[in-house]
């Protein structure tokens, strides 16, 4: 699903971050990436995501079989790439599930697809606000103006859920997560996945591995995935830091 070969890459006009990533992602796995602070994680996922506040200077990054690093944000989110936090604007008027729709069937567009039938989308949104604990005024309230980060988090999980994505890269950056926010991520993690998709879970809690079972572990360092393992490896990682790692 996604191939990243050598990637580097840096800030504009700035240092390089990314100094040669290697990571192969196949349907149905879930990858979680650790590492110390400032290694370069979130910078990861944007690169992937297409942000253009980096700029690459090396590698590839393929996914479903297509060079995809000329494409722009929203063609990679259309071809299912899938970042949270890419809609954090608050929309004063425009509601949880007008956003969400009006996301859905842009695209739907992209994809050649014509807008999904009222009936239809209700039934989906009824589908997916249900099997992750959402109540109906959640649906109706302005998109994030005033969410708590519980909030925030669940509305990010029900847009993952919506747009139904090949690969949900999920950065949990926030410090400051509480356990219930933890649970909405782990829930819906667990309820979006199947054999079809995959999953880049990127964190500084092992805390959320205990309720995501990882395939695959990886230590991002100073711009490189410098060990990767299995669940036990995020254990091992609780117990130790990361300094017996590092050089
Ligand atoms: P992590 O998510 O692992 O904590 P980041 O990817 O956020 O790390 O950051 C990696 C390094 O790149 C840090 O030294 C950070 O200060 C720097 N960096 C990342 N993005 C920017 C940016 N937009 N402008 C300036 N420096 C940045
Ligand atoms: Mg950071
Ligand atoms: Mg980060």
């Amino acid at each position: 699903m996604l191939q990243i070969k050598d990637l580097h890459a840096k800030i504009e006009d700035g240092a390089e971050i990314l100094k040669g990533i290697n990571l192969e992602i196949k349907p149905g796995e879930v990858h979680a990436i650790m590492g110390p602070n400032g290694a370069g994680k979130s910078t990861l996922s944007s690169v992937i995501a297409g942000k253009e506040d980096y700029e690459v200077t090396g590698g590839e990054i393929i996914f479903q079989g297509e060079d995809i690093i000329e494409d722009a944000p929203e063609d990679r989110a259309h071809k299912g790439i899938f970042l949270s936090f890419q809609y954090p604007v608050e929309i004063p008027g425009v509601s949880v599930t007008n956003f969400i729709k009006a996301a859905l069937n842009e695209t739907r567009k992209a994809n050649g697809l014509a807008e999904m039938p009222a009936k239809e989308m209700l039934a989906l949104i009824r589908e997916k606000s249900e099997k992750l604990g959402i109540k109906k005024d959640f649906l109706s309230r302005s998109l994030n103006e005033g969410f708590s980060g519980g909030e925030k988090k669940r509305n990010e999980i029900f847009q993952m859920m919506m747009l139904d994505p090949k690969l949900a890269i999920l950065d949990e950056t926030d410090s400051g997560l509480d356990i219930d926010a933890l649970r909405i991520v782990a829930d819906g993690v667990n309820a979006f996945k199947n054999e079809g998709n995959a999953v880049l879970l990127i964190t500084h809690y092992q805390r959320l591995l205990n309720y995501i079972q990882p395939d695959f572990v990886h230590v991002l360092a100073n711009g490189k995935i410098i060990k990767t393992g299995d669940k036990s490896l995020a254990l091992e990682l609780e117990e130790k830091g990361y300094d017996w790692l590092l050089n």
